[in-house]
């Protein structure tokens, strides 16, 4: 069974695939926060803006097997596109219900598979897009990837506490409320200073798309 709180077809906002048509399956529930304000607090994660909690959000549900959410995804695609449908599964933290049957059933849709987490949590075999996003002082268990994309500033997870790790693209992203601007700047000058790094800005944010 999974929990599935909003499904959507959108542009990618975030990162090296920015601009790229994509369905997002966001899965129910996250294991660095409970979703809920009165644990905030005591969360590891404290600065989430996602909401993450039930099924009732657009397209959410509960999805008895891999083929009943693989059928469902590939209705969002255009029909006349050669392109193959490209699905970013997100959360919450996807890693704690995307396994193995999901990864092969969505091969087997012909679908190119992304995942976007927080990586502290084992993925399954297969993913054609890794991107971990660290929190706090987690410790990683994914620790390569497609793309390394960390929430700046965040004081328990500096830059370089990452930046040997084997992943192919490198990415700071400012930290969304109302010091977003003041962030802006601070990863542009240490991205100035770190070439490593590169400026993720949440597109869809400034853009006001969902
Ligand atoms: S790990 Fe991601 S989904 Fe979980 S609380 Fe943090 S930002 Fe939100």
């Amino acid at each position: 069974m999974y929990s599935v709180k909003e499904i959507f077809y959108s542009l990618q906002g975030e990162g090296a695939q920015s601009g790229r048509p994509s369905i997002f399956c966001r899965f129910t529930g996250c294991n660095l926060w409970s979703g809920r304000e009165q644990d905030r607090n005591k969360a590891v994660c404290d600065f989430c803006d996602t909401d993450f909690i039930g099924t009732d959000g657009q397209n959410g549900g509960k999805f008895s097997t891999a083929n009943d959410l693989c059928q469902f995804l590939a209705t969002f695609w255009p029909d006349a596109s050669s392109q193959k449908p490209y699905i970013i599964f997100t959360g919450g933290e996807p890693a704690l219900q995307l396994d193995q049957a999901l990864v092969d059933q969505c091969h087997s849709f012909g679908f190119e598979v992304a995942v976007e987490t927080n990586g502290t949590k084992p993925l399954p075999e297969g993913i054609d897009w890794v991107c971990v996003s660290p929190k706090a002082d987690t410790e990683l268990v994914i620790e390569s990837g497609h793309e390394l994309k960390l929430v700046y500033p965040q004081s328990l997870a500096p830059p370089d506490r990452f930046e040997h790790l084997p992943f192919q693209h490198f990415y700071l992203q400012p930290m969304d409320g109302p010091t977003r601007s003041m962030f802006t700047q601070d990863v542009i000058n240490y991205c100035l200073k770190h070439p490593q790094w590169k400026l993720s800005l949440q597109n869809h944010k400034l853009l006001g798309i969902d």
